[in-house]
């Protein structure tokens, strides 16, 4: 158990993700807290049966134990080990002893008058990020965060702005689920003493909320992948949160070379963030396109594993006013989009702007010409309706914290600091 505790915050000097991306700072799977307990929560199964048996369990209790464990955890939603009463009553303290379950610290929750929810949370070291849930009539999203800050700058996201401070734990990106369910109530309800070959249709909620799951919170989860992955693989096992992976959206602004692995790895629903149809204008708006150029983009969604008429790629693309919104550019993409023969549908997000942003929306007639050029195209391009505005809920928008306002302001000066320098 000793063996563990490296330090009180996450040990994150050498764990560079490996491959094909820029290293960015990982903190290890298993970093015990300040107290030395170590989180159970985003571990797989294996890894709470290896931790037990190293606690000092044997083999068939370490099994035994990690199984009632993962049950009361994805299944249950318990955050404490006294509340599994299946467990002996001298194993639970034994337990609360050297283990904890964590959940995201809320720093500030918001209601919508239109029912949307927003969170900043708080990692255990301190960083705020932030998860936003959307109810509709047929379904309730959560939009997940993968990283605090994002490494990319595209030009009309705030989160764009901020410094890249970590990659978020399995723990911490699944954490987002469990808080989330949470606060709407969506543990099983009743009695907490169901064994577990009672019949579940007797605890199960009915009617749940949050039956849709997008990875577009802040940061790019191509950018976090092992992590999203081992996160999204507690989300879908049926023993987990099953939650279907039909259920479940990654959207990526177009890391090309982490596309196909998402497809075989986690097998999820793609969006891609297109937001223009031209080199220049894209080289400018996401950035990242001057490393993986659009035609590579496109090819890597025609090659997306799953891929089908009836799983489409949904193509993200926001409406900046005279930047990307005209009739030619509405041509052009499903000129694209016909050329690489893809699924696709796409969603035309009207520019939701931040303090300082250097964009306009465009005007609702323009966004209007522009999803009528696609429909008539052949592809379905609803206009996405601004959910929360009264709360600024948009992904990457969340303005009430002032500490990452300060952040993002001390980075700019850092930047401007060090051009002056050079
Ligand atoms: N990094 C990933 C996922 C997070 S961003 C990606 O870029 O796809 C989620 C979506 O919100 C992306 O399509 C992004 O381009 C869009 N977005 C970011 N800032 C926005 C803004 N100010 N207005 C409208 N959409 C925005
Ligand atoms: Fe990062 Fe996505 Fe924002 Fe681009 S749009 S800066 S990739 S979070």
């Amino acid at each position: 158990m000793r063996a563990y505790i490296r330090s009180a915050m996450p040990d994150t000097s050498s764990m560079p993700i490996p491959g094909l991306v820029d290293p960015v700072p990982t903190p290890r799977d298993v970093t015990p807290r300040r107290d030395g307990r170590v989180d159970v929560l985003g571990l797989p199964r294996t890894r709470i049966r290896e931790l037990f048996s190293r606690a000092g369990l044997d083999e068939k209790q370490a099994k035994l134990r990690a199984k009632q464990v993962y049950h009361w955890l994805y299944h249950r939603g318990a955050i404490s080990f006294a509340d599994m009463t299946d467990i002996s009553k001298t194993m639970r303290p034994w337990l609360e002893e050297r283990f904890v379950i964590g959940r995201p610290e809320v720093a500030e929750a918001q209601h919508s008058n239109d029912g949307t929810r927003k969170w900043l949370l708080r990692t255990d070291d301190g960083h705020e990020f932030e998860m936003v849930f959307i109810p509709d009539a047929d379904r309730g999203t959560l939009c997940v965060s993968s990283q605090v800050g994002c490494t990319l700058n595209c030009t009309f996201c705030h989160t764009g702005t901020m410094r890249l401070v970590r990659n978020l734990t399995p723990g911490e990106i699944v954490g987002q689920v469990m808080l989330a369910r949470d606060s709407l109530g969506e543990w099983p309800k009743g009695k907490m003493d169901v064994s577990d070959d009672a019949d579940e249709t007797e605890y199960r909620a009915d009617g749940r909320l949050l039956t849709n799951i997008v990875m577009m919170g802040m940061g790019e989860p191509l950018y976090n992948f092992d992590n999203v992955r081992d996160a999204l693989k507690l989300v879908m096992d049926g023993e987990g949160l099953a939650l279907s992976k039909r259920r479940i959206t990654l959207s990526t602004s177009g890391v090309v070379p982490a596309m196909a692995r998402c497809g075989e790895e986690i097998g999820v629903n793609l969006a891609v963030s297109l937001h223009a149809v031209n080199k220049e204008v894209r080289d400018e708006i996401v950035p990242i396109n001057r490393k993986y150029g659009l035609e590579e983009l496109l090819q890597a969604c025609a090659d997306y594993p799953g891929a089908s008429n009836s799983r489409r790629i949904t193509f993200e693309y926001v409406m900046l006013k005279d930047k990307n919104d005209s009739d030619e550019d509405a041509h052009e993409l499903v000129r694209l989009l016909r050329k690489y023969d893809l699924p696709a549908k796409v969603n035309l997000i009207p520019f939701n702007p931040w303090p300082g942003s250097i964009y306009e929306c465009s005007e609702p007639a323009r966004i209007r010409s522009f999803s009528n050029i696609v429909f008539e195209g052949g592809i379905s391009a609803p206009v996405r309706t601004p959910r929360g505005r009264d709360i600024d809920a948009a992904c990457g928008q969340l303005k009430t914290s002032a500490l990452k306002k300060s952040r993002a302001e001390l980075d700019r000066e850092a930047e401007a600091a060090e051009l002056a320098q050079a």
